[in-house]
């Protein structure tokens, strides 16, 4: 039996931050993501108490001095984000992020001699441990509810036999976030984006001329591509689909046990998920095999984003570890991707990659970089420009490997879920809102294709439509190309 003046309240202090963290991404969070930053801390503090054991050190004090250094590691990226830059004359501290861990260091020590100087240990021990259940119960309590509120839809559809046609080549889908339409980067951000699509057609893609996304949120616009229907209204009237509301778990949902999902494994695929590090897309349960696992997931981004650990990567800006494993994760998205011809069977490939949409951490050339969300709307295009030609050039490295290693030519669905979206950052003028929302890239790689004539305006809702007729016997509508556009989402 725990006994309520024994010194546990480090250990609810040090999970605190992560439940608290994880009830409030409920559903772009699953409880896998937990595993990790539990055990990281988990052991991290049993540490710590071993040393205090086998030091014989007073575990009472020693217990408050750790909550303290808990708190002060947690809350580091809270105070300075509230308190914004630091300047003293022209001294701005944003640019010495060692000062800063150097101030917080001393911090730490006054608060640690005012500990060694306290009389006795009991009574507060008492009230931190009980402070700390308290935490642990709200957050839990806050998890359970939102869970047993969420009663998981399951898109029945009936499945046609499984085919007997080995010969059916693998299928890459890659989603590249964010990525606008040819028209929208001449006219809005000045760049000729032909020596991209024309080496995609030289290889033999079919570039969908005047492509336009369905939705303007990946959300809804990956809920309805991977399904290849639109979707139920009362899940699209939303002024902005919250990810912790019933109809954004509806959608994740719908996302995770997408129809093509199904489809393709009932015709015996292999289902290749790569994690994406955006929650939404961060694990699925249906996957056969999963790329990207072992680089930290966007859950465990925010919750080290909070914490001083930044800082000793990169020199600017307090978000930079995750632009430090942004970078890491989006190569090795491509790099993995590579690799996946060498997985025996046929595959299903799904690779959600969040580039070219912020953060901004790649230059044109791969370059590190980091640009805060705070900076001009000049700086955010360029910075996006660039990015998109760094991805524009893994993207191709990346194809020509797969088609290269590819026993059969395989399928390729290059798409983006919507435009470049610049409303949050920038003043857009009215009629250019839409261009900048809605119109995507849509490039097929369709070898030996037979189905029906590919247009020049296609939509994502009939891109599964058009293969599962071309490639499986199947006899889907193609549906008319609608677009869900609400200006209004960005005022
Ligand atoms: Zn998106």
């Amino acid at each position: 039996m725990l006994k309520l003046n024994f010194p546990f309240h480090p250990i609810l202090f040090g999970l605190y931050p992560i439940l608290f963290l994880f009830s409030n991404n409920l559903v772009e969070t699953s409880l896998n993501e937990l595993i990790r930053p539990i055990f990281f801390t988990l052991s991290i503090i049993l540490s710590v108490y071993f040393i205090i054991h086998i030091t014989e050190k007073d575990i009472f004090r020693w217990g408050i001095i750790l909550s303290y250094g808990i708190f002060l590691f947690y809350s580091f990226g809270i105070i300075l984000n509230k308190l914004g830059p630091l300047q003293i004359g022209d001294l701005l501290l944003d640019r010495f992020p060692q000062l800063i861990v150097l101030i917080y260091f001393i911090v730490f020590c006054c608060g640690f001699y005012l500990i060694t100087k306290m009389h006795t240990y009991t009574d507060i021990t008492k009230i931190l441990n009980f402070i700390s259940i308290i935490l642990i119960v709200i957050s839990v309590g806050n998890i359970v509810i939102n869970y047993s509120l969420f009663i998981p839809v399951n898109p029945g559809k009936n499945f046609s036999p499984v085919l007997n046609n080995n010969s059916n080549p693998d299928i890459y889908y890659i989603i590249l976030d964010g990525y606008a339409g040819e028209e929208t980067l001449r006219k809005l951000y000045d760049y000729d984006n032909t020596p991209f699509l024309s080496n995609l057609s030289q290889r033999g893609f079919y570039i969908v001329k005047n492509s336009t996304s369905n939705y303007q949120t990946s959300m809804l616009s990956l809920a309805s591509s991977l399904n290849s229907s639109y979707l139920d209204e009362n899940l699209i009237d939303l002024d902005w689909p919250n990810r912790n509301d019933p109809k954004g778990k509806e959608l994740v949902n719908l996302i995770e046990n997408g129809y093509s999902i199904k489809f393709l494994k009932s015709q015996g695929y292999k289902f290749i998920f790569l994690k994406s590090g955006f929650l939404l897309t961060d694990f699925n349960k249906n996957a056969d095999y999963t790329l990207n696992k072992y680089i930290f997931t966007e859950f465990e981004n925010k919750l080290i984003s909070d914490t001083p650990i930044p800082i000793f990567f990169y020199e600017n800006t307090f978000s930079s570890l995750s632009g430090f494993f942004d970078r890491m994760r989006i190569q090795n998205s491509f790099e993995e991707l590579s690799g996946v011809p060498t997985i025996s069977g046929k595959k299903f490939v799904f690779a959600h990659i969040i580039a070219p949409h912020p953060p901004y951490v790649f230059g044109k050339y791969g370059e590190a970089i980091s640009v805060s969300q705070n900076r001009s709307c000049e700086i955010q295009k360029a910075a996006y420009l660039n990015q998109l030609i760094y991805i524009n050039n893994l993207t191709e490295k990346t194809i020509e490997k797969i088609i290269s290693q590819s026993k059969k030519p395989p399928i390729i669905i290059i798409q983006s879920d919507h435009g470049s979206k610049f409303q949050e950052y920038c003043e857009i003028n009215y009629d250019d809102k839409f261009l900048e929302a809605m119109p995507n890239i849509i490039a097929y790689y369709l070898p030996e294709y037979k189905g029906i004539h590919l247009k020049n305006n296609m939509t994502p809702v009939n891109t599964f439509r058009i293969i599962f007729n071309g490639y499986f016997n199947q006899t889907m509508p193609i549906l008319d190309d609608k677009i869900y556009y609400n200006n209004t989402w960005y005022s």
